[in-house]
């Protein structure tokens, strides 16, 4: 069989569910093709991507620019490893420095990677800089975080699914419940061996848990306070998602260490990052860490076109825009409605609760029935639906979108 042979959706799911690995739970639609907010599966049926592959399609499916970008670079050059220099890495740095106010950047591909990265930045920091005692320094989590797969990662998840089975887990970290700037201060308070607190603005795959205005503002003073870094891993609400250019933007505060992933190249291309001005990054010399692939001249084509469409179509405006119709609009539902409890999230980031339990397949026929109306979600946790278009979306488009939703959730409407 070859790739460019025709295959029908069923051949599809039955060639990955021989051949590959089970480790997904995919809604059963198989796509062939992608532009702006719509993707088309290989029976040629049309939908909107309301998962954006995890917030990674900020800018669109295959956006000319950003693919452009990508094939030139892929003509010219594609890959040195860090052993050389190559000519755009270092224009890229100077760019996405600039553009997130940063001194410098460490380039992974990843998301868990440059959550890995963090990790060890801290760590490593924490020794240089603030002297704790070797083999002690502690990282501040929170419950129900998602920050991605690595043994390391998973070691301080409370995910279930996750976690068993894959220990012995990595020491060091100390779980604190999200949203509870007390519970930090206790903590902080009462050790001394902290290195950071490793946070999402927003927590996506927990169902897009929206904090308490003020928190983030709150977890950064202690973080000052204590002289503890501050880590904002944004690799799902980054680069406009949530209405501005960060999440964290929302509450005008600059993490020690940012960490940055998915639309980072729009989705084309695997890149990921690690910001951080001088006094932190610097601990990081030659040897101590890297990647084959970090910095490779694709990505950094990519991700440099990939920032720009950002800033030159307005994404973070336009997310702001939609997401507060978007609510609007399924709040005025709600209201009427015995199906869904409410609507969440910032800008494009949103989800809706469906009144059921978590281990009830509602949500799951839900995003079913969405398919069959011509619209992609994902439930998460059983009866949560995230909600997260591209955001190069317009307003017939997401009014269309939201007409859908709510058609569709009226046929669950019970008696
Ligand atoms: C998706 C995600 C990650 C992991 O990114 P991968 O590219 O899948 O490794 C890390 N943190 C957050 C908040 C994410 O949403």
């Amino acid at each position: 069989m070859s790739i460019s042979e025709k295959i029908t959706s069923e051949e599809a799911i039955r060639l990955e569910d021989k051949h590959g690995a089970h480790n997904y739970h995919p809604l059963p639609v198989v796509l062939e093709r992608g532009e702006g907010v719509h993707v088309w599966d290989v029976e040629g049926k049309k939908y909107y991507d309301f998962l954006s592959a995890y917030s990674a399609v900020n800018q669109g499916h295959c956006h000319p620019k950003i693919v452009g970008a990508m094939t030139k670079q892929a003509e010219k050059l594609t890959l040195t490893s860090r052993a050389f220099h190559n000519d755009i890495l270092g224009k890229y740095e100077k760019f996405a420095t600039e553009y997130f106010n940063f001194d410098k950047l460490l380039p992974m591909n990843t998301g868990a990677e440059a959550v890995e990265t963090a990790i060890k930045i801290a760590r490593k920091w924490a020794y240089e800089r603030k002297g704790v005692d070797e083999a002690e320094a502690q990282i501040v989590v929170c419950e129900n975080n998602f920050h991605g797969r690595t043994t390391t990662i998973i070691s301080f998840s409370n995910d279930e699914g996750a976690r068993k089975n894959f220990g012995p887990y990595t020491p060091g970290f100390i779980k604190i419940a999200y949203d509870d700037p007390d519970a930090l201060e206790e903590v902080l308070k009462n050790n001394k061996n902290i290195a950071g607190f490793l946070v999402e603005p927003i927590q996506g795959e927990a169902g897009v848990y929206v904090p308490s205005e003020g928190f983030l503002t709150r977890a950064k003073e202690l973080c000052e306070q204590h002289n503890i870094l501050f880590i904002a891993d944004e690799v799902q609400t980054g680069i406009a998602r949530t209405g501005k250019l960060l999440a964290v933007d929302h509450e005008n505060i600059k993490p020690d260490i940012l960490i940055l992933g998915k639309a980072i190249s729009g989705g084309v291309y695997p890149v990921s990052a690690v910001l951080a001005d001088n006094e932190v990054m610097d601990v990081i010399q030659p040897g101590q860490h890297g990647s084959t692939f970090g910095g490779n001249p694709v990505a950094c084509a990519v991700a440099m076109a990939a920032l720009e469409v950002i800033r030159d179509e307005n994404l973070a405006e336009n997310a702001e825009k939609l997401g507060n119709l978007f609510r609007r609009r399924l709040n005025d539902f709600i209201r009427t409605s015995g199906i869904v409890n409410l609507v969440r999230g910032k800008g494009l980031l949103n989800a809706i609760v469906i009144d059921d339990s978590e281990d009830s397949s509602t949500a799951w026929d839900i995003c079913m029935k969405l398919k069959e109306n011509g619209l992609l979600a994902k439930p998460t946790h059983g009866n949560i639906i995230r909600f997260a278009p591209p955001l190069v979306m317009n307003e017939a488009q997401l009014n269309d979108c939201v007409d859908i939703i709510i058609k569709t959730l009226k046929e669950f409407e019970r008696e």
